[in-house]
């Protein structure tokens, strides 16, 4: 398995194939989410899709102790102590061997170069779905945008072969590479995650400008190519999930992209990647924050809807859910965003 190799020829770095998907676009959907991000939100769901490169991580409840990895690394970057596996992620070139020699499955690469062709047969294959459902593909990350070659390629063969197509995207790119992109694509999920610069630069590691100034070329694009949008919102306690930034975007909806969205997605906070965080050697500022109750949602949800956006929805955990959670998880998107 090649997980990074010298050539950049029509090959994509992705991180996850979700099957199956029903948060990102109509219908059933496979999410293809490419690595690599220019932003960094202190809340991000998937910390492993930012770096550039492949990331190792380490399943301790599988490992046998066995050693194979230490011995089979080249660099030098694995060491046993009586904390476990210690990797120093600066000597790790994401070569993969290690992964490969694991006797037990305790060793996995967050990132795997796929070639056109053989990505295109693995999303080929849910075809059936996405016909009944009014499905397709989504292509997400990280920031597809940042790949934009690949991606071109991808969703080209996708709408060739007739598969419905959607684009995720932070808003944070170079207009022609959504000039090159959007011929291929039929729905755009644009994120707008704080209308305030100051803070969505404090949030986010950039400011919103250029963000914004993307949605009003993106809306009027959507409108004169008859293509769809949806507007996304994560509401992120003490960050984003304040009064004054859902009625700030929604005016914005309304007053600058001229209502165009066809929706808006509210999509709540969950703290369900806080292991990732651990087993990435990362610290995560939002650890102990619990999820939002479903009141403080709603009152959020209404302040929207009275903004005058048109169709305004919310999904994701609450913390008063009645159903059983664990029930929930495995149908559940960790929104990126
Ligand atoms: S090779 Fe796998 S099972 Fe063996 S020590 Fe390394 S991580 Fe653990
Ligand atoms: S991925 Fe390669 S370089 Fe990194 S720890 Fe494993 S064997 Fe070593």
């Amino acid at each position: 398995m090649v997980y990074l190799s010298e050539s950049k020829s029509k090959k994509g770095l992705v991180f996850e194939i979700q099957k199956m998907s029903t948060e990102d676009g109509p219908g059933i959907r496979t999410t293809v989410f490419m690595k690599h991000c220019p932003l960094k939100c202190v809340w991000c769901h998937n910390p492993e899709s930012i770096p550039k490169k492949p990331l190792l991580e380490w399943l301790s409840h599988k490992c046998i102790g066995c050693k194979t990895c230490v011995e089979t690394c080249k660099q030098g970057a694995l060491k046993f102590t009586e904390e476990g596996l210690l990797i120093n992620r600066e000597k790790c070139i994401s070569c993969g061997e290690c992964v490969e020699e694991c006797p037990s499955t305790a060793l996995h690469m967050f990132g795997k170069e796929w070639d056109l062709e053989d990505l295109f047969h693995e999303v080929d294959k849910d075809r059936v779905y996405y016909a009944k459902s009014g499905g397709g593909v989504t292509i997400s990350g990280g920031e597809p945008t940042l790949q934009s070659e690949f991606v071109y390629e991808f969703l080209r063969k996708c709408k060739d072969n007739g598969i419905n197509t959607a684009l995720d995207t932070c808003g944070y790119a170079r207009k022609e590479i959504y000039e090159k992109l959007l011929p291929y694509v039929d729905l755009i999920l644009l994120d707008i995650k704080e209308i305030d610069s100051e803070k969505h630069k404090e949030f986010t590691g950039v400011s919103n400008e250029k963000i914004l100034e993307n949605a009003k070329w993106l809306a009027k694009y959507a409108q004169q190519h008859d293509k769809k949008l949806w507007i996304r919102t994560p509401l992120i306690p003490n960050y984003t999930a304040t009064e004054e930034n859902i009625e700030g975007i929604g005016k914005f909806i309304v007053n600058e992209l001229d209502n165009i969205p066809e929706r808006w997605d509210l999509l709540t906070f969950n703290n369900l990647c806080a292991d990732k965080y651990e087993r990435l050697d990362l610290e995560w500022d939002l650890a102990g924050v619990p999820l939002m109750k479903e009141k403080e949602i709603l009152h959020l949800y209404e302040i929207a809807k009275k903004t005058g956006v048109k169709n305004v929805q919310w999904s994701g955990l609450t913390k008063s859910e009645k159903i059983d959670e664990s029930s929930k998880l495995d149908n559940i998107k960790l929104p990126s965003c």
